[in-house]
């Protein structure tokens, strides 16, 4: 008799039961990954996948993390564990899980030979990303064409096919919904086939949650605290909390307010990567206020990591930011659609950009208080002129003043790339409760289970995110084969 009262409903539906000794829940990089080891290691295993696509967000990341892998030796490129664990303890004010990043770097020269082992396709370029990181240790992913971006299929398609040789199963279209729970322990897991509505029952020993956090769950990205109606997706859909969910009614503890998100300043419904964006919202070279007209922030926070940005926008209830027609002269080089996307935005529907004359009216028609708005134009100006920044600090060479008409302002909405954490794991990625001990044969892995970051998303260690898929998914196997075994 199942402990979980949820289950009851699903039990009277179920059409089939598949027996395995482990079921991994979304074929993400992380899931694959951990699919392939527990078939490596001999486990009856499947690996179901709610959407009709494998790969999850994997399919658009484009490098890996390792430290000491083989190509960095080739390319003499020599990084310590010390120089990571320093700059992230800094960062983020030693209020991140240490052993999680000691753990990733021991392992991750290891995970890049397993890996090649496996046919994936690195370049063979590492570097620091896009010059986003501090380190080189970003290994590309062979290029696709024609965007020239790292294949990230490069990594989950060569996994999966290897797993499936192995014997692993790989189910499309069946979302993992309730854990079967039996004497505290896991003993299995209904699925619903999202085409036909069926229930498959597994009867299992462990199960690992591989479903890449809630970030297109609009009420959980509401209850902890975004305005979703200007929040939008850059990842695949199919992320609606199922993981954390799950993993909760069986007495895990849900760190998902705790944790952090990939997530970037956005204007909505320009493509994310535009450049339109980068010089109006994160270059640092704009004027920052909040919806009382107030500047709020050193405007140039996150040009090193990225989650500052967003970070900083969301000490405020509303945010805008603020250029003239000079901005727009100066960088149209650098940023060759601006006239076109801002002419677009002012003549769509989104009430996300207004232009006027003057500052004045400027903030009437966005509904600010022009007396304010006027008064931290004119201190803004000011402290251009003075090439000091006393108020918060941003660099002289990015305090440009704002005089030329006509004036615009942008609305900061954001795009949410992923959720990262929300189950708490121990070092063998168990889910843990919360007085510490796991929840026998329940494992949380990817973004699900990591437990790498606190305020941010740090892309000054670029690609730790997939570093950990690849690390969290072969360790949850190794440490699901250990508990299956008794060992
Ligand atoms: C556009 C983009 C680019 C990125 N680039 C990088 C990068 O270059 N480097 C990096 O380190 N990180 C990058 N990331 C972060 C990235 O999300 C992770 O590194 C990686 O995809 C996480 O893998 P995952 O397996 O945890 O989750 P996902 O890749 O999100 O996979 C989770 C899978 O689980 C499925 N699923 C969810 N719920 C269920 C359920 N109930 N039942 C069955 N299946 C379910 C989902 O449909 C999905 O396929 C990027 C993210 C995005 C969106």
């Amino acid at each position: 008799m199942c402990e979980n009262p949820a289950c009851a409903d699903y039990e009277k539906r179920v059409s089939r039961t598949v027996e395995c000794d482990v079921v991994v829940v979304g074929a993400g990089p992380s899931g694959i990954t951990a699919c392939l080891q527990a078939a490596e290691l001999g486990l009856m295993t499947v690996i179901i996948e709610t959407t009709g696509r494998f790969g999850g967000n994997g399919t658009e990341v484009e490098g890996i993390f390792a430290v000491g892998s083989k190509m960095q030796k080739e390319l003499g490129i020599d990084v310590t564990f010390r120089e990571v664990i320093e700059s992230e303890c800094k960062m983020f004010n030693y209020h991140i899980n240490a052993l999680a990043w000691q753990d990733l770097v021991r392992n991750s020269a290891g995970n890049i030979d397993w890996l090649l082992s496996h046919g994936v396709g690195l370049s063979g370029v590492v570097d620091e990303c896009k010059g986003d990181g501090e380190v080189p240790v970003f290994h590309w992913f062979k290029r696709r064409q024609p965007d020239n971006r790292g294949d990230g299929s490069q990594l989950t398609r060569p996994l999966l096919e290897d797993a499936v040789k192995l014997g692993a199963q790989a189910i499309p279209n069946t979302r993992g919904m309730e854990l079967i729970m039996k004497d505290g322990k896991v003993a299995g897991l209904y699925a619903v086939n999202t085409e036909t509505d069926e229930v498959t029952r597994f009867d299992c020993k462990a199960v690992i949650l591989a479903t890449g956090g809630f970030s297109d769950s609009e009420e959980m990205m509401a209850e902890r605290g975004f305005d979703t109606k200007h929040l939008f997706h850059r990842g695949y859909p199919g992320h609606y909390g199922d993981g954390v969910r799950m993993a909760a009614s069986a007495g895990a503890e849900d760190v998902s307010r705790v944790r952090t998100y990939l997530i970037k300043l956005h204007i909505d419904p320009l493509f994310f990567y535009s450049q339109t964006i980068m010089y109006i919202h994160q270059k640092g070279l704009t004027l920052w206020v909040n919806g009382n007209g107030e500047r709020y922030a050193n405007e140039l926070c996150g040009e090193h990591v990225a989650a500052f940005f967003t970070n900083a926008k969301m000490s405020q209830e509303k945010t805008f930011s603020v250029f003239d027609t000079a901005f727009i002269e100066r960088n149209r080089v650098n940023a060759p659609d601006i006239d076109k996307d801002l002419e677009d935005l002012l003549n769509g529907d989104g009430n996300n950009v207004f232009r006027a004359d003057t500052i004045e009216e400027l903030a009437e028609k966005v509904g600010m208080d022009p007396t304010i708005l006027s008064a931290n134009v004119a201190r803004y100006n000011e402290l251009c002129a003075k090439g000091c920044d006393d108020d918060f600090a941003k660099p002289a060479d990015h305090m440009i003043p704002i005089d030329k008409a006509p004036f615009y302002i942008v609305r900061q909405d954001m795009a949410v790339w992923t959720s990262i954490g929300g189950v708490r794991t121990n070092r063998k990625f168990e889910a843990v409760k919360p007085d510490g001990k796991p929840v026998p044969g329940l494992y949380a892995v990817g973004v699900e289970g990591c437990e790498l970051y606190r305020d941010g998303y740090t892309m000054n260690m670029p690609g730790s995110c997939n570093g950990n898929s690849v690390n969290s998914g072969r360790t949850a196997a190794k440490s699901a084969f250990a508990y299956i075994k008794g060992e």
